[in-house]
């Protein structure tokens, strides 16, 4: 079996035209395109790299941004104070604390002072507490949560290759808040039957091996070798890792090309789409502020 690409690119491509389309929308009735603002701090290398991905793809969809910078050795109150005065900021739709945030400032305190209505990344606890009470993608569609952005472009990646996951064993490596546990979540969501797996969990191969749908998020580079994949799985690989200049994901690629249905390229998978579901997340509180202030 050669597995066919999982891409990003298209749906990518597709939902960045209907947004860009709300925007100008939201432009004509307001006066002004939906604006995002990320705080970075620190200067992560890995981070940057992705900040400019967000910000050439706001410039393309016709969004305003700004980018607050601090630098490492910066407070965490005085990171707290600078969002919590974004999200008073009325030309402000969207907030993003970039992460890695350097030690020792804690981005789980940090982020509890982005307001539920601008929090597009789905990461403050109201938004969470929404997000988990869901029980189904109707639910989670019907609700429009501002939710986890690798996550749903997981999820909607698993879906646009038609495998209905209802009753299905989903394997997801990595639980972080914004990665693993989300995935977990929206897979639980769509009826797969999901095993969360983290660094303590025992006999990996043997879980890896079970799963018709597996999600790698661990950032570890190649931990998962080709041959452990289940002939006919779905593969999300969300790991970026850099190697020697290059790019790899948590998987063996081309080990699990050959026994995978479906395997996300690692460069051009679930990266666009997240970038996507955060513009996705912005429109969408633009709108929301928009129509409590306009109507
Ligand atoms: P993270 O917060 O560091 O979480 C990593 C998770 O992997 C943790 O839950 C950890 O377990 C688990 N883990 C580590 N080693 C493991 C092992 N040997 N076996 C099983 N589980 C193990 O990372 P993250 O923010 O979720 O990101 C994960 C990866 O996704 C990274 O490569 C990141 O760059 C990438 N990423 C990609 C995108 C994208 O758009 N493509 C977006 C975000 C992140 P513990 O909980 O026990 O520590």
């Amino acid at each position: 079996m050669k597995a066919k690409p999982l891409s990003g690119l298209p749906l990518a491509e597709k939902l960045r035209r209907e947004i860009k389309l709300r925007a100008q929308a939201l432009a004509e009735k307001r006066g002004v395109p939906p604006m995002l603002a990320i705080v970075a701090v620190g200067g992560d290398a890995g981070a940057q790299v992705f900040l400019r991905k967000k910000l050439e793809a706001c410039r393309e969809a016709g969004f305003e941004t700004t980018v607050e910078s601090l630098p490492a050795g910066t407070s965490e109150a005085k990171v707290a104070r600078l969002i919590a005065a974004l999200g008073q900021n009325a030309d402000v739709d969207g907030i993003v604390l970039d992460l890695p945030v350097p030690e020792p400032l804690d981005a789980g305190r940090i982020v509890e002072h982005i307001p539920a209505e601008k929090d597009v990344e789905g990461v403050t606890p109201q938004n969470a507490g929404r997000f988990y009470a869901q029980k189904s993608w109707d639910e989670i569609k019907k609700a429009a949560v501002l939710a986890p952005c690798t996550a749903y472009a997981i999820a909607h990646l698993v879906r646009e290759t038609k495998i209905d996951p209802a009753g299905r064993r989903a394997v997801v490596l990595g639980r972080s808040s914004i990665v693993g546990r989300p995935t977990a979540h929206l897979l639980s969501c769509l009826d797969a039957t999901v095993t969360l797996c983290h660094s303590r969990s025992q006999d990996l191969k043997d879980l890896v091996s079970s799963a018709d749908i597996l999600v790698c998020a661990m950032g570890r580079p190649g931990l998962v070798k080709g041959s452990w994949v289940k002939a006919g799985a779905v593969v999300v690989d969300a790991g970026v890792n850099a190697i020697d200049g290059r790019i790899v994901g948590d998987i063996d690629a081309e080990g699990a090309a050959k026994r995978a249905a479906w395997l996300t390229p690692v460069v051009g998978g679930v990266g666009p789409l997240t970038v996507t579901f955060l513009l996705y997340n912005t429109v969408l509180a633009a709108e929301r502020r928009t129509k409590k202030t306009l109507g």
